[in-house]
């Protein structure tokens, strides 16, 4: 176990401080136009490819980094440029991950170099759970895999929601449904590889913040994809849903979720995200208090405006410290027993939103002007409250692991 430290390594601080100038020279000059492009920012993307951020080993060898915090130092970088287009950079990586937690060691080596592309052909992937009538709900997803033996095919139908990159990836990981009476246990995940017949893109979303990053319904119409798209393998699958029926044959034991484990480990990077454009919207908003002049002073000079700045500052500081100990508990497989990764979440997207919001108030009319980034930076935080698990799912994860007890 890496000793515990409160200071990045040298390392670490190269890698920051590198990410920090392609946020800088990079993304945040292009930020304001991709925003109201609506677009996806492909050459923007391009950049990130050729100098290295756009790929799987990138993000790999933040993740084995044996402090555990290279993926949030790497996400606060990148989202304190523009939440819109780091989310375009780093939204392929969701369903990476998918493929990495589930899939064999062929299909990560068929799947995962296709999701990025290459620097002269880049592309990106959409991991696709969410569904007009299962978002907070996930057990009550609809999409339907039905296994089809004499062609070894998996057939998919449904429709759905909010996918990231959704229509416009050249991989899409689609859960599905396999087994209804089981619930979230009876879901499996499929690849739809590039040009799938059956597969459309439905609504694109026009939406209030990270409008960079495309967000749409994806429909499934008869989708069929070869046995091996089934993520992890037919065998694996039918050993589990073997082991499922048998639980839930016995009744009683309310079947542990290794989901709810591998989100605990993964949410602390969506804190960082949120840290990201937190810390971004207060140092806007702490130069323009040294520097606007109103009654003879700058604004600085007042408490009220100094101490929100004080108090800004103290709730980043404090999320960061929360996202850094999640993470480096993820790294070091130390049980999650207080939903540490929830908690961090939790308060880094919540701080996010208040943070901005206070942003905007200590810029005055210019803050609420889009000559100014932190009217962004504040339509971009919203999403942090709601994707990944809204903050009142937190709430109930955390409250049902410290209490042991099923709350509705
Ligand atoms: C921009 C964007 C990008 C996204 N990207 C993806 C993606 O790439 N892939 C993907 O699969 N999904 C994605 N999502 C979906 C996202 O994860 C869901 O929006 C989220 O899980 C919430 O689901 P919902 O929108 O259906 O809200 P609902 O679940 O309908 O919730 C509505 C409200 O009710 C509250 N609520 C619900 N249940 C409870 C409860 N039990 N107790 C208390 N309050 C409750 C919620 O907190 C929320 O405030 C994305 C969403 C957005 C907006």
């Amino acid at each position: 176990m890496a000793e515990f430290t409160m200071e990045l390594n040298d390392e670490q601080k190269e890698v920051r401080d590198w990410l920090h100038g392609f946020a800088a020279d990079v993304i945040r000059p292009a930020a304001a136009e991709w925003d109201e492009r609506e677009e996806t920012p492909w050459p923007v993307i391009q950049e990130a490819a050729k100098v290295g951020i756009y790929s799987l080993d990138f993000y790999a060898q933040q993740y084995f980094d044996s402090t555990g915090l290279g993926i949030p130092m790497a996400m606060e970088e990148l989202f304190w440029g523009d939440a819109g287009i780091a989310l375009s950079i780093v939204g392929t990586g969701l369903a990476a991950v998918g493929v990495l937690a589930n899939g064999t060691e062929e299909q990560i080596g068929t799947w995962i170099p296709q999701m990025y592309g290459d620097v002269n052909d880049v592309k990106v992937a959409a991991f696709c759970s969410s569904e007009p009538d299962a978002g907070s709900d996930v057990a009550s997803m609809r999409t339907r895999a039905v296994y089809d033996e004499a062609k070894d095919e998996w057939v998919l139908n449904g429709t759905k929601t909010w996918a990231t990159n959704g229509g416009i990836a050249n991989v899409h990981v689609v859960v599905a449904v396999v087994d209804a009476e089981l619930g979230s246990k009876g879901h499996a995940s499929f690849i739809i590889p590039p040009n799938t017949p059956g597969l459309s893109q439905g609504q694109k979303f026009k939406k209030h913040g990270i409008r960079a990053s495309h967000t749409a319904e994806v429909v499934l119409e008869n989708v069929r994809v070869p046995g091996s798209c089934l993520l992890g393998g037919k065998e694996k699958l039918d050993e589990r849903l073997a082991r499922a029926r048998e639980r839930a044959k016995q009744g009683g034991e309310r079947v542990k979720n290794a989901a709810m484990a591998t989100f605990e480990a993964s949410r602390p990077a969506v804190g960082a995200m949120a840290v990201g454009t937190a810390r971004a919207a207060y140092e806007v908003a702490l130069d323009y208090a040294k520097t606007r002049e109103q009654f003879g002073r700058p604004i600085i000079d007042n408490q009220g405006v100094a101490f929100q700045l004080a108090d800004m500052r103290t709730s980043i500081d404090a999320a960061r410290l929360l996202v850094w100990r999640a993470s480096w508990m993820a790294i070091n497989g130390k049980p999650f027993t207080a939903a540490e990764g929830s908690m961090s979440k939790l308060f880094a997207s919540e701080t996010a939103k208040k943070v901005t919001a206070q942003a905007v108030q200590i810029l005055g009319g210019n803050g609420y002007t889009r000559e100014y980034p932190v009217e962004r930076m504040h339509r971009d935080a919203a999403i942090y409250t709601i994707f990944e698990g809204t903050s009142e799912i937190q709430r109930l994860v955390i409250a049902r692991t410290l209490s042991g007890m099923p709350i509705r």
